[in-house]
């Protein structure tokens, strides 16, 4: 039997506060009202941990500590430098930190070990240093030439940034939507998922540490209809960065056009990876079968559907269902772990049920996935991977399942395949997979979305725009150099000369 790796102490010091407060203001304190809400191990179906609620009382304190330490901590006045060595020392922390942060991400979403060690929680620090140097670079003044006036913009930041994550990847997400906003001089409030909010008030204790003033990062965790809802109807912010669902997004935005307030919506996906003929199909199955069951299948930009060439059919077929039944399900601390169970069971229910209708819905089950049993943990939320086939007006070829479920359709023409890609609703990632260079660069051109992979899928890096469109979003994605602009309102300044 593989030997399971051991709870760091660090992790079950932090894990037994009872409950694990909210950070407002640089102090840890309790819910208003008192209340606490409960985070689960999906992996066991357990409780993992007590965390203070909050609620609309708790955002109004935490929006107006986040209004005073804008107007006078320091932070948004500070030189840039100074800011970006803050931000450095933060990094610096998390990457001290690296095995407490990993073991708390891995226990409360589910992910295996390895993953939140060798991507979620290096690439936050990652992401803070990525900002911290680029704010540096960034010239916040530029001349203006125009006759008879003496004339200058410079870019300022807004004041209180609201950031409302999800699920999925919580702490890399703070790292994409909280680093540009604090390295251009704006403070935080932060709304982090109810079933995932550990690790960001985890890294809070570092913000502490790493002499960030108080007020400048402040993390309320609670539920979105109450906590969630406070903050993005709250008037005292001004930016809100949303990532998560198209339904809670359109309620976020609406709050955000009656109030006046610019907002950033990262929404879901339904990505297509358009498989041609001149590709080996093992390797290229191979692929995606690991993109599609990253993370249990629960990443936006994932290759959900997989529109491949009459030609490798067959062969490509045939050897996803060989990686998919092959594949380790299993806890998240078990070594050999290569895909964990869905983050809640009310995500297992959501993909469950996708299957069936699917499936009442014409598709043929080529795997038909279902519940999976794991030894010595029955009540923990494990899936199978699925794979369907069929035409493109299924419901599992339309709808984002947030699981591990390919929906397969076959194609003869370049033409017949962009135009089963573009049929979504959905404007988040697609990828292409072709020997033929210049047909990849060609079709990868024709598929609308934020991000077109070439020979790839689930490609992120510092510098390259993450963004959506359509139904998955707007207001000029992440990662990008232009997200830190995002965070900077521009000003003119002007005197006419006499
Ligand atoms: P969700 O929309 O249910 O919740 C996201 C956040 O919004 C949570 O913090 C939640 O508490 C809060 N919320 C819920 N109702 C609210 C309300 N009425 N008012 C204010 N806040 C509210 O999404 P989820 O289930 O946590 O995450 C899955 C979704 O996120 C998927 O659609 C996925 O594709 C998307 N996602 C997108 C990206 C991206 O970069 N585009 C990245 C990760 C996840």
């Amino acid at each position: 039997m593989t030997r399971v790796a051991q709870l760091l102490p660090q992790v079950r010091t932090f894990l037994d506060q009872r409950p694990i407060p909210m950070f407002i203001n640089g102090e840890w304190v309790a819910a208003s009202a008192g209340g606490t809400f409960q985070t689960l191990d999906p992996g066991q179906g357990r409780p993992l941990a007590t965390v203070a609620e909050g609620q609309a009382a708790d955002i109004e304190r935490a929006v107006s500590a986040a209004r005073t330490a804008f107007r006078s901590s320091g932070w948004a006045t500070m030189p840039v430098q100074k800011r970006a060595a803050y931000l450095h020392r933060l990094a610096d922390l998390v990457d001290r930190d690296r095995q407490i942060l990993v073991q708390i991400e891995a226990l409360d979403v589910g992910k295996p070990l390895a993953q939140a060690d060798g991507f979620d929680i290096p690439n936050v620090a990652q992401t803070l240093r990525w900002y911290a140097d680029l704010a540096v670079r960034t010239h916040r003044e530029e001349p203006l030439q125009v006759a008879g006036l003496e004339a200058r913009q410079i870019r300022v930041p807004y004041g209180v940034a609201a950031l409302v994550l999800p699920w999925n990847f919580p702490l890399l997400l703070v790292g994409w939507n909280l680093s540009p906003a604090l390295a251009a001089g704006n403070t935080a409030v932060i709304k982090p998922a109810e079933d995932t909010p550990l690790s960001t008030l985890y890294f809070c204790r570092l913000v502490q540490e790493a002499g960030i003033p108080a007020g400048v990062v402040n993390v309320v965790p609670g539920y979105g209809e109450t906590a969630g809802r406070a903050l993005a109807e709250h008037p005292g912010i001004h930016r809100l960065g949303f990532t998560g669902s198209p339904e809670v997004g359109r309620l976020i935005a609406a709050s955000c056009g009656r109030n006046l307030v610019p907002v950033k919506l990262e929404l879901g996906g339904k990505g297509a990876a358009v498989v041609f003929g001149d590709v080996d199909p093992a390797a290229t199955a191979q692929a995606l079968v690991a993109a599609v069951t990253l993370n249990t299948g629960q990443v936006c930009c994932t290759a959900t559907r997989w529109i491949v060439h009459e030609r490798v059919w067959d062969e490509f077929v045939h050897a996803a269902c060989t990686a998919m039944e092959a594949l380790v399900i299993g806890h998240s601390f078990a070594p050999d772990t290569q895909m964990g169970p869905a983050v809640s069971e009310k995500q297992r229910q959501r993909i469950l049920g996708y299957l069936q209708r699917g499936v009442e819905g014409g598709a043929r089950a080529v795997l038909p996935g279902g519940r999976a049993e794991v030894a010595g943990h029955p009540s923990g939320f494990y899936v199978k991977p699925a794979l369907l086939s069929g035409g493109p007006e299924n419901i599992c070829a339309r709808d984002e399942i947030f699981g591990p479920v390919a929906y397969l359709m076959k194609f003869k023409e370049e033409a017949e395949a962009i135009d089963l890609v573009n049929r979504s609703a959905y404007g988040l990632a697609n990828s292409v997979w072709s020997q033929d260079l210049a047909r990849a660069q060609r079709v990868a051109e024709a598929l609308v979305a934020g991000n077109s992979w070439i020979n790839a899928h689930n490609v992120f890096a510092h510098g390259v725009p993450y963004a959506g469109c359509n139904l998955s979003g707007f207001g000029g994605g992440v990662l990008g150099p232009d997200t830190l602009l995002d965070y900077l309102r521009p000003q003119s300044i002007v005197r006419p000369l006499g």
